[in-house]
């Protein structure tokens, strides 16, 4: 493009008479374009090679081969169907030379003397030819060009919406097979959930369950609070620290979940994206582990860690209630000796059998029996008064005794007995869960020194 325009377009004139060749070369003189020459078929074959040549005039007769020969040879390198040729003839118009010049490639002939005006009209009718046929290229590259483009626009467009299609179906697909229950909540209503929502809520039918609210499935107990928490999600936007609920489902079961829930755009509204997870059987365990981490291992009964939560809520109470509460101390008799004879293990099973009996004898409930240290237990009773407390004594001591687990070397008496010492708290009593204890154990204290298996209690003062 940019070799082509340093040249004019040019007008080869082929004429190997000095004279006639000046006469031509001014009757074609314009400043639109250039006139080039040449004297011989030679000089004329290499000349054709110039670019933007627009008219090659040619001399029949030229001194080392004839004007046809030339035309013949520039046909070959295919320039005449490019660059019209016109023949310049001394020659009668009828001659059969002349059918020869049209088959070489000519478009006209001229004959000599040729008039100037007539070479002139002639080269201008073909420059403005070859300058429209330029345009036209032009016009056409131009066409082409912004076709290219628009085609390769179009072809993006179409990649960039099919990706945002694949992005968006694979987005979907991957809501659908996940695992974690996926719903959208818009205007109180279930705009979009995912297979596994339908698992967890137990329902079959999709279209059922998007006519409600999620808070539909709520149990009673979780609805406010659970009601409270999406409003404020929607109230803040953003996401919310993730809550815990309760679905009751079709069939009287509950299930547990966990809520993550962040504000989202959804087809144009405002709406709550919450992830559920289930989390019934974290919840068992949990309470599994929490009942576990009360229970004492070897005896199945509360551990002291129990212990020390039961006194120090049933005190509150008891207080709140302005009710007794008692509390009995329990210790094996001459246990070390019970070890020493029976061996360990004979120890252990004792232990397990009083705690045993223990508790199936204070099962009432507000009692609660507790293995307090090694050979030492505790029965906490609640809105129970002094004699009550020494009645339930006395029917722990004998259940005990009734079990009749040999102890040979016990002094006070042939099996397994115990000894109590017995506290109960009277209404407006101030006191706090280890002064219970202590005072209890000054009984239990007695009760050892006053010869064994027997309760002996105080009044708190
Ligand atoms: P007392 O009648 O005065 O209570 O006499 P005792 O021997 O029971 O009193 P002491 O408190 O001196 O001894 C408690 C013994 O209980 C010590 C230990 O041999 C036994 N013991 C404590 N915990 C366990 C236990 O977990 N398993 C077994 N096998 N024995 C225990
Ligand atoms: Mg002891
Ligand atoms: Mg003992």
């Amino acid at each position: 493009m940019s070799e082509e325009k340093s040249y004019k377009p040019a007008v080869l004139v082929v004429e190997d008479s000095p004279t006639v060749l000046a006469v031509i070369q001014k009757a074609l003189e314009c400043d639109d374009y250039e006139v080039i020459n040449a004297k011989s078929g030679a000089e004329a074959i290499a000349a054709a090679n110039r670019p933007e040549l627009f008219l090659i005039i040619l001399d029949v007769s030229l001194p080392d081969m004839s004007g046809f020969e030339v035309a013949e040879a520039l046909k070959k390198q295919g320039k005449s169907e490019a660059t019209p040729l016109i023949f310049l003839t001394a020659m009668d118009p009828q001659n059969e030379l002349t059918f020869r010049g049209y088959q070489a490639g000519a478009v006209d002939f001229i004959y000599k003397p040729a008039h100037p005006q007539v070479l002139l009209s002639k080269a201008r009718i073909f420059f403005d030819l070859y300058e429209k046929g330029k345009q036209i290229r032009w016009q056409l590259e131009e066409l082409e060009d912004t076709n290219r483009r628009f085609s390769q626009e179009l072809r993006e467009r179409r990649r960039m919406e099919m990706a945002v299609q694949e992005s968006e179906v694979r987005y979907r697909s991957l809501l659908e097979l996940s695992p974690v229950s996926i719903v959208v909540e818009v205007d109180n209503k279930l705009s979009y959930i995912n297979t596994a929502v339908l698992k967890l809520l137990g329902e079959e039918d999709r279209e059922a369950v998007v006519q409600h609210s999620l808070l539909d499935y709520v149990t009673d107990r979780h609805k406010e609070e659970t009601s409270k928490r999406i409003a404020r999600v929607l109230g803040q936007g953003g996401r919310a620290e993730p809550f815990e609920t309760q679905f009751a489902r079709r069939d009287g079961s509950t299930v547990d979940v966990e809520v993550y829930a962040a504000c989202v755009m959804y087809e144009g509204s405002i709406g709550v994206q919450m992830a559920l997870q289930d989390i019934t059987e974290r919840k068992l365990l949990e309470a599994e582990w929490r009942r576990l981490s009360r229970m004492d291992g070897l005896t199945g009964i509360f551990n002291r860690r129990a212990f020390d939560e039961i006194i120090e809520r049933e005190l509150r109470r008891a207080q709140r209630a302005n009710e007794p509460l008692s509390l009995a101390l329990i210790d094996i008799d001459a246990f070390k000796l019970f070890n020493d004879h029976y061996g360990h293990q004979g120890g252990d099973d004792t232990l397990k059998r009083v705690a045993g009996a223990l508790r199936e004898t204070a099962g009432r409930g507000g009692d609660h029996v507790a293995r307090y240290g090694g050979e030492e237990f505790a029965v906490v009773m609640a809105s129970t008064p002094a004699e009550g407390a020494m009645h339930m004594a006395e029917q722990l001591r004998a259940a005990v005794e009734g079990l009749g687990i040999p102890h040979e070397r016990n002094p006070a008496g042939p099996v397994v007995t115990i000894s109590l010492g017995v506290l109960t708290l009277t209404p407006g009593d101030s006191v706090t869960p280890a002064s219970m204890v202590e005072a209890a154990d000054k009984c239990l204290y007695r009760a050892k020194n006053e010869g064994r298996n027997r309760a002996v209690t105080i009044t708190a003062e």
